[in-house]
């Protein structure tokens, strides 16, 4: 059994980054890892303009007050001012307008007077008050985004004003997903005795699409060997990682493993030290040398829960650093108060699901109700976070701090 740290860091070390770029329309790069350094050829702003609706001015003219000012132009946001403003003259801006020339300050309208074409300014302004300065936000050439970045909302306002159209982003990773066993059926076929419906394949499957990637389904694998064998190699043509699901025990039927070293792949781990989720076959196919292009293999255990935390715990980090993200692609764990106390073997790290909070006082994690077993997936839903009981410990009490994995975070 590999402690779940080391294998944590072994899986990584596996994982070359896809570097083939695409582009997509700016409206659907939500979600995708950007491929390149962007930057803009213009500043932003891209000239000196005025962050309130007001009076463009001469600081000179208003550092005493009250002060009457001719108004000589009106500049509302998308025009280019005409004239510039002389002593004693001021132009009516508007939010986002260009500062004339001549002009160095901003007087909010709320500090004026208007009669007719004259102004009276009744409080002073700081001098260039309100007036957002060319460059002030970015420089032109500077990097506005860097290679690596998941694009969200914030990263899409900036592209778009910034022209990168089209967005370069990396090809998401293909991900090919094989449920084996003889009890599975479709989700939509009638069950006879013995059958279950094959869950881990949609499970798993949305777990991929959540962390960025393909999920590309291949359906059910009868436990035959030539059967695994012909749908691992299969998998293989189809995928950039490939995740199957069961048959990794020591039971009979648990042929992945023989497979998986048949078609020549290296495997790396067999067992992890977590509970649940102890089955875990981490194998490469490929060529190992720098410039080779390894395949990475998952053989999660079948339960379905196990077969979800194997990917959360391992299978996500890697399929993160496979997308091309320059983020952390470690777990991402937080502190939080137990409401509940939390029993453990004390051999393995052991994971217990339950609700994370967050309170006045910090993060709360709250057990779910009803059996821990791995087998149970009913009281999984409605889960956010995995409470992690450190190897060697039996007990955590209710009220202690817990580092709890939290799940939304992808
Ligand atoms: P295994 O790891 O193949 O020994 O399977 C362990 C348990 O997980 C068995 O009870 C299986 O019926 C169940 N199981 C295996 N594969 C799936 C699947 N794709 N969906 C739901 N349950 C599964
Ligand atoms: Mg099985």
């Amino acid at each position: 059994m590999v402690p779940a740290n080391d294998a944590e860091k072994l899986i990584l070390d596996l994982v070359t980054p896809i570097a083939d770029l695409e582009q997509v329309a700016v409206e659907d790069s939500l979600g995708r890892v950007l491929g390149q350094t962007v930057s803009s050829q213009l500043d932003f702003p891209h000239w000196d303009n005025s962050a309130m609706d007001g009076y463009a001015v001469r600081y000179r003219d208003v550092a005493t007050v009250p002060t009457q000012l001719t108004v000589v132009e009106e500049i509302p946001a998308g025009q280019v001012p005409q004239r510039r403003v002389q002593p004693g003259e001021a132009a009516r801006i508007f939010t986002g307008g260009i500062l004339p020339a001549g002009a160095d300050t901003i007087v909010m309208q709320e500090n004026t007077q208007r009669q007719g074409e004259q102004v009276t300014v009744l409080t002073a302004p700081m001098a260039q008050e309100f007036v957002r300065q060319q460059g002030s936000f970015y420089q032109a050439g500077a990097e506005l985004l860097g290679a690596g970045v998941k694009i969200g909302a914030a990263e899409i306002a900036v592209l778009a004003a910034a022209q990168c159209v089209p967005v370069p982003v990396y090809r998401r990773p293909r991900v090919a997903i094989l449920s084996t066993g003889n009890e599975l059926v479709e989700v939509n076929q009638p069950l006879g005795p013995g059958q279950i419906v094959d869950s881990n394949r949609y499970a798993l499957a949305a777990l991929v699409a959540q962390t960025g990637a393909v999920p590309v389904p291949l359906g059910i694998v009868p436990d035959q060997r030539a059967a695994t064998r012909q749908a691992i190699a299969e998998a293989l043509t189809q995928a950039d990682m490939v995740i199957s699901s069961g048959g990794v025990s020591v039971g009979d039927y648990d042929y992945v493993d023989q497979i998986l070293a048949e078609l020549g792949a290296t495997i790396h781990i067999r067992s992890v030290a977590v509970k649940p989720g102890k089955p875990l076959t981490v194998a490469t196919f490929g060529d190992a040398e720098p410039g080779g292009k390894l395949q990475l293999y998952f053989g999660l255990p079948g339960n379905p829960v196990s077969s979800l935390v194997s990917f959360w715990r391992f299978v996500q980090p890697a399929l993160r650093k496979l997308s091309g993200l320059n983020a952390d692609w470690f777990p991402r764990f937080v502190w939080a108060t137990t409401d509940s106390d939390l029993r453990a073997e004390g051999r393995r790290e052991t994971y217990l699901w339950g609700q994370l909070s967050m309170g006045d006082r910090g993060d709360r994690f709250t057990l779910a109700s009803g059996g821990h077993s791995s087998g149970n997936l009913v009281n999984l839903s409605r889960t956010n976070g995995l409470a992690r009981v450190p190897l060697g410990e039996t007990l955590v009490r209710s009220g202690e701090k817990i580092q709890v994995l939290a799940l939304g975070l992808s």
